[in-house]
């Protein structure tokens, strides 16, 4: 039987440790602001690597911006994030006819190409861009001579030599570096010492490499293998892709922040306030920073024994904590060790632990999300999911508000961990106090986190209206940007085209 006064004793012991009131939140972000001033002051000054893109002319045309020109003709992108990829071509019609035409196309990377090396990884992919530019309908124009171009998005952290090439420097969301080799790939020693879950469930909690090797030329060199004509215009990071995939549609978009496997955020920045930019001041006088904010850490984040053994038994033990705090690769994780020391030390779910509660990573971010968002009197969904992932049986309704509880303090730190790390950056924007001309401010937000977890949402504009003054919520806009990534890879290899 329960013993429920020690259970409940753990949930409050984890509430308190996990409690963001506003003071908590206002010391969070002003961390945030000042690691950034760090980042951008010298390399390596801070956590937070805080990436210069050479990203300075974003869509759409507004005169700070000094785009001349209106992106127009036929660009595609390739967004490669990981097990999927996704390419994109886009008829694009300038000011007036923007838009006019996009497909899309999905692909899932093979399990033996994820354990195997980049080149036959870039291989694959070349192939099926290949087709899919053979499937390139009569909508979809490119002048005669002319080469197709590509924006690349790669979502691990890239520091940009030049804007379309790029070393990668450091593999995340449970990705790490294992040796200097070449290859994309699962490491084998690494996957088995793990329990071999991960490529069946397809969670990605497995290790990747691809370190030194400039992704563009290995990606280049596949498609000319393939005879497929095709430039890489633009080498972006998902963030960055969002913010100008955003910007394209709403000019007040200064930020962009990712919620999905991992988390990160880009924004704009001036360039004078850059010190460790030594090299051309870019016309606008602004920069895109890709900020790597999973990255992010102080002694002001709410952490508790479960995170501290997440993060020690983790892949990349002692790096990546905000990331480890708020992204959906760890959430589920995260709750499972709750769960798990209330099995353990108060008898939750019967008299022994219930064995695939003890198995790393068997609960995912989307189950706890479906259980939290269960509004059934019974709360069925709990149950079933209780049932059907870990194999525990009969629950009582006791238990599965439990679950609940725990679903909740987790995710609702998470969200408002995020929503302190957004008013970090707009403190060093200046735009986190109010203004005389109200100016509209919008971080452009995408991810399967923040889009299909609904209360996320909620909880992270609630923390935005408890830190922010009164005046200046109500001129931030938190939009979620779906896919903008894809586009504003297409839009940077347009404005970063060859033939203009
Ligand atoms: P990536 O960040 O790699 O680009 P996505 O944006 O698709 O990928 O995010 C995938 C992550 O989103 C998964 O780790 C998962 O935890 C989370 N996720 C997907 N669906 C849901 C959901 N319904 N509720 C909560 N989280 C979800």
């Amino acid at each position: 039987t329960v013993r429920w006064a020690d259970a409940y004793a753990i949930l409050s012991d984890l509430e308190e440790k996990c409690a963001t009131p506003i003071m908590k939140l206002r010391q969070v972000s002003n961390a945030m602001t000042v690691e950034m001033h760090a980042g951008l002051a010298s390399e390596g000054g801070s956590k937070l690597k805080m990436l210069l893109s050479f990203v300075d002319n974003l869509p759409p045309v507004v005169p700070s911006w000094t785009i001349s020109r209106d992106e127009e003709g036929l660009y595609y992108s390739l967004d490669l994030a990981g097990t999927n990829f996704r390419v994109i071509r886009v008829q694009l019609g300038g000011k007036e006819g923007r838009v006019i035409k996009k497909e899309a196309k999905q692909v899932s990377i093979p399990p033996h190409l994820i354990v195997g090396t980049s080149n036959d990884l870039f291989e694959f992919i070349a192939a099926e861009l290949a087709n899919f530019v053979a499937s390139e309908g009569e909508d979809f124009h490119l002048p005669v001579g002319r080469q197709r171009e590509i924006g690349f998005t790669f979502s691990f952290p890239v520091k940009e030599h030049s804007f379309s090439s790029g070393s990668s420097i450091k593999w995340t969301k449970g990705f790490s570096i294992i040796d200097t080799g070449i290859g994309v790939g699962l490491d084998r020693r690494q996957l088995s010492q793990q329990n071999g879950d991960d490529i069946t469930t397809g969670r990605r909690h497995c290790q990747l490499r691809v370190v030194g090797e400039d992704v563009v030329v290995e990606l280049t060199k596949a498609m000319e293998r393939k005879g497929l004509e095709m430039r890489v215009a633009a080498l972006v990071n998902d963030t960055i892709g969002t913010l100008a995939g955003g910007r394209y549609y709403d000019p007040d978009v200064v930020a962009a922040v990712i919620l999905g496997n991992g988390t990160n955020a880009a924004y704009i920045e001036q360039v004078k306030a850059i010190p460790k930019w030594n090299g051309l001041l870019p016309k606008s006088g602004e920069m895109v920073i890709n900020m790597e904010w999973g990255s992010f850490r102080s002694a002001h984040l709410p952490m508790t024994e479960y995170d501290l053994t997440l993060d020690a038994e983790s892949l990349n033990p002692n790096e990546q904590i905000f990331e480890k705090l708020i992204s959906g690769m760890y959430l589920g994780e995260i709750v499972r060790r709750v769960l798990l020391k209330m099995a353990a030390e108060a008898s939750l779910f019967g008299d022994t632990v219930p064995p695939k509660l003890e198995k790393p990573f068997m609960l995912s971010t989307p189950d706890i999300s479906e259980m939290h968002h269960d509004t059934s009197s019974d709360l069925r969904v709990v149950g079933e999911k209780l049932k059907d992932v870990l194999e525990i049986t009969n629950t009582c309704l006791r238990e599965r508000k439990m679950v609940v509880e725990v679903c909740g303090i987790i995710t609702r730190r998470a969200a408002r961990l995020a929503a302190a790390g957004i008013v970090g950056i707009l403190k060093k924007q200046g735009r986190d106090a109010s203004t005389s001309d109200n100016q509209r401010t919008v971080v452009a937000v995408d991810g399967s986190l923040f889009v299909h977890c609904a209360i996320f949402g909620k909880y992270l504009e609630g923390a935005l209206r408890e830190i922010l003054p009164h005046e200046v919520f109500e001129t931030i806009v938190i939009k979620l940007v779906n896919d903008g990534s894809g586009l504003g890879a297409a839009l940077l290899a347009a404005s970063h085209s060859q033939y203009i």
